[in-house]
């Protein structure tokens, strides 16, 4: 097997930082080595195949983006990243996992719509690839699909209370896979916001002729966000099933995780990098049809309302445990253009699946949050709560070697042309300075990003089989 050795560089964990050197022999790492250290009188800096210098350099384990739709089909189109340019960008920005979804719409059998997701992305990505399973009709046959599919090394699903008519669940449903939850152990994902009474409040806007995508985010009231996630958490709670609500971006609905975690429930908060820096007011309230980039479920919140100060205490405080960043990505032009004159036609998506990395490691920079919480919100805890962890989200003997060398002296610009490799015609980040820089990528032992360039291949990822939850109290 081929090995490579990365030296010079501190190696930054979920509880520390040290110097030390990692040889990676094939696509495991095979040791952590004290700096200098020789292996049966070798001298591994002059033996090993490759030699990766990262002096000066944090070395951390891979990103995990636990939250990806990767050709989503949303309001009558598709996200614009497909399983190969998606994964590709992820790698470019130090993220060497994605758990993406299987969409199961109305009407569908279960197994059926998971056999088509595992044929999208078979061959197509650049970096390893997990599935959850969304349940878009729950009923009898699909209930029991899902008892099967731990089996397929899927270990959640996700519920909508959101969208009438497309992905809803009502309780009575939600109720009945919850008990299939607390008897498998699969984590039951939430998106929580109250839709048909939303659905109410957007036809009233647009009757007054509020149609600005502003508007999105006021038919889409931090109330309706918080009512949802405790009516969530109260129904986890009757069946015993573990708790995953996405997209946390009210303070009022991390107030209802962090009431359920002191109530020593398992019920956890994910958020993502646009409820901590974006917001209604500068993003959703821009001139004209501008807003549309931003337009995403749940939607940016009011800064003057303080939700994104809110939001990064709760990442230092562990009231919210992980970020992920909800990619799905659509371009203005054919795409979010559709909602102009009426924003509830605006397909629901942002895309930031390359710059989760830096736009959190920036949090580091200006003293959010600690390096070693960084590692553990991107990485570790999200191999930890999706059944990856010692595999994946730690650089230790036996894992992937998949290796991110990230540059605190280094620099990026965020923006349009070669600054992203989305597959968009814009940038919701636009303008982003990050002084920080994702150097070198290893996914399983292989450099697929190395000095800016991409230099790995299509097919390079895999399928990766999850066990169930590993962070449950
Ligand atoms: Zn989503």
């Amino acid at each position: 097997m081929p090995t490579t050795f990365i030296t010079g560089g501190t190696v930054v964990s979920a509880t520390g930082r040290g110097a030390a050197d990692i040889l990676v022999d094939g696509e495991r790492i095979a040791a952590l080595l004290e700096p200098g250290s020789t292996v049966l009188g070798t001298d591994l800096a002059r033996t090993a195949d490759t030699v990766i210098d990262a002096t000066g350099k944090y070395v951390v384990p891979g990103g995990i983006d636990a939250h990806t739709h990767m050709s989503m089909p949303f309001g009558g189109t598709t996200a614009s990243d497909d399983f190969e340019s998606g994964t590709r960008a992820a790698a470019w920005g130090g993220t060497t996992t994605i758990i993406d979804f299987a969409v199961q719409k109305f009407g569908e059998r279960l197994q059926d719509c998971l056999a088509t997701w595992h044929q999208m992305a078979a061959g197509q990505c650049a970096i390893d690839y997990g599935f959850h399973q969304i349940v878009g009709d729950v009923n009898d046959a699909s209930l029991s699909a899902l008892r099967e599919l731990p089996a397929e090394g899927i270990t959640s699903y996700k519920l909508f209370m959101a969208y009438p008519g497309v992905f809803y669940s009502d309780d009575a449903q939600i109720l009945r896979a919850m008990q299939i939850g607390a008897s498998t152990g699969l984590m039951t994902m939430m998106h929580a916001e109250n839709g048909p009474a939303i659905d109410v409040l957007v036809g009233q806007l647009l009757e007054q002729g509020k149609t600005d995508p502003y508007y999105h985010g006021i038919a889409r009231a931090w109330q309706l966000e918080e009512e949802a996630t405790h009516r969530a958490i109260m129904l986890a709670d009757l069946t015993g099933a573990p708790l995953y609500v996405v997209h946390v971006s009210a303070k009022q609905a991390v107030a209802q995780v962090a009431s359920a975690r002191d109530r020593g429930r398992n019920v956890f908060g994910e958020t993502c990098p646009q409820y901590l820096y974006l917001s209604l007011e500068e993003q959703l309230g821009a001139p004209g049809f501008e807003g549309a980039k931003w337009v995403c479920s749940t939607p940016l919140r009011s800064r003057a309302e303080r939700h994104q100060d809110h939001m990064w205490q709760a990442l230092r405080t562990n009231d919210i445990q992980m970020v992920a960043t909800d990619h799905c990505p659509f371009c203005m032009k054919g795409q979010k253009d559709m909602g102009v004159g009426d924003f509830s036609k605006i397909p629901n998506g942002i895309g930031s699946v390359e710059h989760r990395m830096d736009l959190m490691y920036q949090g580091v920079v200006e003293g959010r949050i600690t390096l070693e919480r960084w590692v553990e919100i991107t990485s570790t805890t999200p191999a930890r709560m999706f059944g990856l962890y010692g595999r994946k989200g730690v650089l230790a003997p036996g894992a992937d070697a998949d290796v991110v060398i990230y540059d605190p002296d280094g620099h990026t610009s965020i923006g349009l042309g070669k600054a992203h490799h989305m597959n968009m015609d814009h940038s919701a980040w636009e303008g982003f300075e990050i002084d920080g820089h994702v150097d070198t990528v290893l996914s399983r032992g292989k450099v697929v990003v190395d000095a800016g360039e991409y230099i790995g291949r299509k097919g390079d990822g895999r399928f990766v089989r999850r066990d169930p939850c590993q962070y449950l109290i």
